[in-house]
């Protein structure tokens, strides 16, 4: 029931049960060949580096989706790799989140829409693959012990739904459980989110692993079906469940079907009686390219400044351009086959390129050197391609991002370039969201989020218009992050993170609040024209059709959203039910139809534990962006006159005023009192407390807090901000994790001595 070491199950070679891998993930294999680790910390194989899945998530193209689940998937088996960790679809609830990167969306039918054919193109190799994490991880800080507190209203319909879908529509063998709480209790031990939902209401039948060190208790665990412990305990915690069994606190069924549930999953995926599969490595790199291409979003393109015209006098300033930021860190970490640069492309391009100037340090901090530099380079050419973004250490996994801002000296340097030359395109990279103060000044905007090692052919290959840009934002721009309707409660500092926004998460608050933003949900541009004419509706399926009434072949992502009329409940204004990407040469046009299903028009009510449809009209908008809707039509539902969520009893709710949540509107919502949100400084420090809590103990406890956090603070001050990161990962580490992760070594019983001394 639990792992041979960091990576592999344990074989049992006299009844023929094989061991199997399991290894990251999510947008390509990270095999880890040498040292093992579960930060990215030790290299590993090479392997195709794909667009991650906030990158891949803006091409809303789930063919796409299959095809890039489907080559890492042949990677994954032809390194005998037979459960593939991803995809991650937690909901990015807010844009802090420090792995956002590695998830799809702020939206749940998105989300689902594209995970689900990522796991369908994965499992078509015979192998496994591992959709994550479940569920509600919704921040990294204190990701190990964050008690996320959320409503079961906005727990089904915001951050279950996409697993939801992917379990009913993509049957995955496996699902790993999050670190975090949920309600109070592990995620890993989580009966209601287990047992209830995936299991008996779902009809999942495969195995649920742990996020590498998840294990709290291992029989609550298990009772709650968590098969596969990973990585090794060397035993430790398998014995926890055989002496559970003899002291009659489980149940000895509950293992068998737990062994029964493993050994299927060994069965299907087990790949030594398996023919292994060849990988062409260069194909692959281009079908990275493809998929950079069709997720990068332009957004913004004044005068038509873009495409470039050949022989473009071009001044290439920024950083960014000849290191492309191309991947997150942490565990998702992919030692790319090959990497495409764009300044060796954009010099192989019809371009006339001036020259190049680096323009800022990436780490941070003035150079008026280097600006210096790139102001006079930008003054001697007609159009300059500034590459600036997020530096490495910005979007990692175990530490949320500290704003929504670029770094100064970028912002900087903007300013300057904006001031010699009026032609300045702006190339950015970065795995989110990002306040952007000077888009009304610049011409043109292209966002490459983190685009994969096909990063740099498909910049040259947008800007030159040798493809048409077709991506659009599948999460909202703010203006400022504390638009953000989560800010106010994000992260979780301690105990516990209130989700108290509710159900208003990305567009579902700024349309419902009606606050301006700088790039709506669904927005991106083209550089051709589509028109929608002739919406009609049929039962529940919605036709209209699709234009291209511009001169350049190109794909439209048509949108559509639904709006109750008149809602005696509080929701969202609108929400996005279906979506088409269509390919249109010019001229032409085609019928779309996106067939609705009654779930569509459902919420969630936990009285009576169903979803339930409203009596009345539902507004059925079509259009390029949630803000620009062109066709409308009404449907008529029957339903029930609801009786719960109603918006005289929720006014915060109601007029989505959700920054400013009373605690007694939320505890209503919730069921039940809210739980303390601090630690208690005073109580004694246990296993499941982690070291940041150590600095309110006796000397030992501040002297380890403190020592850990001077290395923190040094090794960022010394420009070693990744390493640093990894540092401060300690500091949310519960205790029990010390002689789980290192295999023994460190026994418990030390760990328990230890925290007697820090306890006295
Ligand atoms: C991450 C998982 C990953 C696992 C194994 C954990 O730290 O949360 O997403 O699959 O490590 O590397």
């Amino acid at each position: 029931m639990s792992g041979q070491n960091f990576w592999n199950t344990k074989a049992v070679e006299r009844l023929d049960i094989p061991s199997i891998m399991l290894t990251d993930g999510p947008h390509g294999l990270r095999k880890q060949g040498g040292k093992a680790d579960h930060l990215g910390l030790n290299k590993s194989l090479p392997a195709t580096c794909y667009p991650t899945a906030a990158t891949l998530a803006n091409s809303w193209d789930k063919s796409l989706a299959y095809n890039v689940g489907l080559d890492i998937g042949m990677e994954a088996r032809s390194e005998k790799v037979s459960v593939l960790l991803g995809p991650g679809l937690n909901i990015k609830r807010n844009p802090l989140c420090g792995r956002n990167f590695e998830y799809f969306s702020e939206d749940p039918y998105l989300t689902g829409e594209l995970a689900s054919e990522m796991v369908k193109g994965i499992q078509s190799n015979g192998i496994s693959a591992c959709p994550k994490h479940y569920a509600v991880n919704s921040q990294e800080h204190m990701r190990m012990t964050i008690d996320e507190i959320v409503d079961e209203r906005s727990l089904r319909e915001i951050y279950l739904t996409g697993f939801e879908k992917v379990v009913k529509e993509s049957n995955p063998y496996t699902i790993m459980s999050s670190y975090n709480k949920v309600n109070g209790e592990y995620a890993n031990e989580n009966q209601h989110l287990a047992n209830d939902i995936l299991y008996d209401e779902w009809g999942f039948d495969g195995v649920i692993v742990t996020d590498w060190g998840g294990n709290n208790d291992r029989v609550a665990g298990l009772k709650a079906h968590n098969q596969l412990e990973m990585p090794s305990t060397n035993g430790i915690t398998d014995k926890e469940i055989v002496d559970a069994i003899h002291a009659g606190t489980l149940d000895e069924s509950v293992l068998d079907e737990a062994v029964d549930q493993l050994l299927s999953l060994i069965n299907k995926v087990r790949l030594d009686d398996k023919e292994p599969l060849q990988v062409d490595h260069e194909v692959h790199h281009n079908k990275a390219v493809d998929a950079a291409r069709q997720s990068m979003v332009l957004l913004k393109n004044e005068n038509n400044i873009l495409p470039l015209k050949a022989g473009t006098e071009v001044a290439v300033i920024g950083d960014f351009a000849k290191n492309p930021r191309y991947q997150g860190a942490g565990s998702s970490l992919i030692n790319p086959y090959k990497l495409s640069n764009p300044l060796e492309h954009l010099h192989d391009s019809s371009l006339n390129i001036v020259g190049y100037a680096q323009g800022f340090k990436r780490m941070g901090g003035k150079s008026s050197k280097l600006l210096k530099e790139a102001t006079s380079l930008a003054e001697s050419a007609e159009t300059v391609l500034l590459f600036i973004g997020l530096d490495e250490s910005k979007e990692a996994e175990g530490v949320d991002r500290e704003d929504l801002k670029l770094p100064q000296n970028q912002l900087d340097l903007v300013e300057s370039l904006i001031k010699v030359n009026k032609n300045v395109v702006v190339v950015l990279a970065g795995g989110g969201a990002l306040e952007l103060p000077f888009a009304d000044h610049v011409q043109g905007m292209l966002h490459t989020y983190l685009s994969g090692q096909g990063v740099g052919e498909a910049i040259v290959d947008l800007l030159l218009g040798k493809h048409n840009p077709s991506g659009k934002l599948s999460e909202t721009f703010p203006i400022h992050y504390t638009d953000v309707p989560s800010s106010a409660y994000y992260p979780g500092e301690q105990a516990t993170s209130e989700h108290k926004e509710g159900l208003f998460i990305g567009y579902r608050y700024f349309e419902t609040a009606n606050l301006a933003v700088r790039y709506p949900f669904g927005y991106g541009l083209s550089y051709t024209t589509f028109e929608y004419s002739n919406i009609e509706i049929d039962g529940l399926t919605v036709s209209f059709d699709l234009t291209n009434t511009g001169d350049l072949a190109g794909a439209e992502i048509a949108q559509l959203y639904m709006e109750k009329v008149d809602s005696s409940i509080f929701r969202s204004k609108k929400e996005l039910k279906g979506f088409d990407k269509v390919y249109l040469e010019p001229g032409k046009t085609k019928r779309v139809s996106v067939a609705l299903t009654k779930r569509d028009f459902s919420y969630y009510n936990p009285e009576v534990k169903d979803w339930e449809i409203e009596n009345g009209d539902y507004k059925i908008q079509v259009g390029s962006s949630i803000q620009a809707i062109h066709l409308e039509e009404t449907i008529e539902m029957v339903g029930v006159s609801p009786t719960v969520f109603l918006k005289n009893e929720y006014p915060h709710y109601a007029s989505a005023n959700v920054k400013d949540i009373p605690d007694s509107e939320f505890e209503k919502i919730l069921g039940r009192k809210l739980p303390p949100t601090n630690w208690d400084r005073d109580k004694d420090l246990g296993m499941n407390d982690t070291i940041k809590q150590a600095q309110y103990k006796n000397w030992i406890g501040k002297m380890l807090y403190n020592s850990i956090m001077f290395v923190h603070v040094f090794l960022k001050k010394i420009g070693k901000p990744l390493t640093a990161n990894n540092v401060y990962f300690v500091i949310n580490m519960p205790f029990r994790q010390i002689d789980r992760f290192s295999g023994g070594k460190i026994s418990r019983k030390r760990v328990e001595t230890f925290l007697r001394w820090i306890n006295r």
